[in-house]
């Protein structure tokens, strides 16, 4: 059975939990005006990355410890709390001794197991400390998981989790694909555990950061954290992310924060016909592979071979253009179409074996 996180709520408040700023402070200038700002729109958790993990050497990797007296200014100007992103024990060795309130881990860092451990083992005996980790380039919820205990298991109760999509190739519209059923299975495992979204890294682009919040909110994500820069056309990294702070309030204004739950005797009957649609496809699925083994009984005695991929393109072209007309995505038709038919193929290949026993 997988192992339980000891999970202590954070103490920020109540929920949505809003943490904006800089992708990187860049100087004292810029990240104490862009804090003002923020603040007087009603920011309480105010992040900046110092040592910022590029993909490309030669871009600005961050100003590195220097920045931490500018987040403490922060700290001491505006009453906020400050977050920014650890990657080596150094790093929270340094954000330990300065002050500073809540630490992440990045989608890089979380990639690679030495790299938290080593973290992990520098938080021993800091309780007191909140840790929230990205998920991983990857769409590997276990490396995300194993993260999570690795902090967990330093002593971090008040851990969470940020959800910022994943690496893709240069077509996809997003810059992380938000790939949302991780996160969803993530919170189906662990109830407790706090999942924020991070739609800036996620969308790439400051106009999609507004629909992938409301999204996250009405998926039940516990909070956003947003990039946000006093004058981000000139800011050293993610230029093309990043908020004002006034466009930040727009955000905030129009977001829609919907009750989690609220059973009435409507939903209950819808509830039942879903069931009994559930019911239903179990039956069809039940019987569309007794088909699929007897086709394979068939394919052994004439020595055919199990996959037949133009008939299996020619099924998906037609189911695909079917649930098209239905007002299914195409996407999605593929992908239930493939994962039937890989269900059939290794159902065709145990007929094969157990005749073969035989
Ligand atoms: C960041 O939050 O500035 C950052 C580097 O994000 P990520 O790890 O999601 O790429
Ligand atoms: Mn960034």
């Amino acid at each position: 059975m997988e192992k339980k996180l000891n999970i202590s709520p954070l103490p920020f408040g109540k929920t949505p939990y809003i943490v904006a700023g800089p992708c990187s402070a860049e100087n004292l200038e810029q990240t104490l005006e862009t804090a003002r700002q923020l603040k007087n729109k009603g920011l309480t958790l105010f992040r900046a990355g110092l040592w910022k993990p590029r993909t490309m050497p030669g871009a600005f990797e961050g100003v590195g410890s220097k920045g931490l007296e500018w987040l403490l200014q922060v700290k001491k100007v505006t009453g906020m709390k400050v977050a920014t992103e650890v990657a080596t024990r150094e790093h929270v060795e340094l954000c330990l001794d300065a002050g500073i309130d809540l630490m992440w881990i990045g989608a890089r860092t979380t990639t690679n197991p030495f790299a938290v451990q080593e973290i992990a083992d520098a938080l021993y005996g800091h309780n007191e400390m909140v840790i929230l980790v990205k998920n991983p380039v990857t769409p590997d919820i276990d490396l995300w998981i194993g993260a999570l205990q690795r902090i967990n298991n330093a002593g971090i109760t008040m851990i969470g989790a940020i959800h910022r999509g994943f690496g893709v190739g240069a077509n996809h519209m997003y810059r992380n694909a938000p790939e949302w059923h991780i996160p969803i299975e993530l919170h189906r495992r662990f109830p407790n555990l706090p999942i924020i979204c991070d739609p800036s890294h996620m969308g790439g682009k400051r106009e999609h950061v507004p629909t992938l919040s409301q999204q996250a909110l009405d998926m039940g994500f516990d909070g956003l954290f947003i990039e946000s820069h006093y004058n981000p056309s000139c800011a050293l990294s993610d230029s093309e992310q990043q908020l004002t702070p006034d466009d930040f309030q727009i955000l905030i204004n129009s977001l829609v924060i919907r009750r989690q739950n609220s059973q009435n005797e409507a939903l209950d009957a819808l509830r039942c016909m879903i069931d009994e649609c559930d019911n239903n496809l179990i039956d069809v699925l039940s019987k569309r592979m007794s088909i699929s083994r007897e086709i394979g009984k068939y394919k052994k005695e004439h020595d055919m071979q199990v996959v037949q991929t133009s008939r299996f393109d020619e099924i998906l072209k037609q189911r695909i253009m079917q649930a098209h007309e239905m007002g299914m995505s195409d996407d999605f038709m593929k992908k239930i179409m493939t994962i039937i038919h890989q269900e059939s193929v290794r159902q065709q290949i145990d007929i094969l074996n157990n005749k073969d026993k035989s």
